[in-house]
């Protein structure tokens, strides 16, 4: 696995996982080892890593991100390629007109995630109905959680609380799970997960 960044989220929970259960299947490369630009050949089914060819017999390439053509076209996005919001209400920063959630808005600390993208809808929402009904707007609050089951019932997660700052959404407090916990505790967070999950699609569908 190669990758451009340095370190990513819940990387020593996964490191463990992937020597408990997975040993000898998947190696990580960061920046420093050639994970930062790496050629891919779709034609001969190649990727070249510091100027070595490699054969692979499947490659999942991740290209750099950024908010969908229609965030552009409606000109919210600016050169990093995402949509500044204003943090106390995902307003877009470039249109009053317009509110940006999710994997799309420049927020601040926020991962992009659905949890995220559910939490900023519900903040958004309180403050459409505010401009349009006069109702009392709430502070905002934002939260989220991301778990990763790394083996059947081990579950891991990361998540915070944030609030927005006149710069950006900032974490004000977080947790991530431990390496080393044991295994009642590892299958209690994947339980957890899936009352997120219930939840979650109950609120968004139901
Ligand atoms: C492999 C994977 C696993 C993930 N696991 C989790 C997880 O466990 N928990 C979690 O919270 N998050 C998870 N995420 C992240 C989560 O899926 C995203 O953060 C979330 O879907 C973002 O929601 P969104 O509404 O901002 O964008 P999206 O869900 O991408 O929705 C944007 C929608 O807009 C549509 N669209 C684009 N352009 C147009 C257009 N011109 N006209 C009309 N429609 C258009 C797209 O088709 C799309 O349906 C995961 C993501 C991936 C890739």
């Amino acid at each position: 696995m190669f990758d451009p960044k340095d370190k990513f989220s819940k990387q020593a929970l996964f490191e463990e996982a992937w020597g408990k259960y997975y040993a000898g299947m998947v190696e990580w490369i960061g920046p420093e080892f050639g994970g930062g630009a790496v050629e891919v050949r779709p034609a001969t089914m190649e990727i070249v890593v510091e100027g070595e060819a490699q054969k692979v017999d499947a490659c999942n390439v991740i290209p750099a991100q950024k908010a969908g053509q229609i965030a552009e076209i409606a000109g919210v996005t600016d050169d990093s390629g995402w949509a500044p919001v204003n943090p106390e209400n995902m307003k877009s920063k470039a249109d009053e007109n317009i509110w940006v959630l999710g994997d799309s808005s420049a927020q601040g600390d926020m991962p992009k995630s659905g949890f995220s993208a559910n939490s900023q809808a519900k903040v958004a929402a309180m403050a459409v109905r505010g401009e349009l009904s006069d109702a009392k707007v709430f502070p905002a609050r934002y939260s989220n959680t991301c778990w990763s089951l790394v083996a059947p019932d081990d579950g891991v997660k990361v998540g915070a609380s944030y609030e927005p700052t006149p710069e950006k959404i900032a974490s004000v407090e977080s947790f991530i799970s431990e390496t080393g916990e044991d295994a009642a505790l590892r299958k209690a967070t994947y339980e957890e997960s899936l009352g997120w999950y219930a939840g979650i699609t109950a609120d968004i569908f139901g």
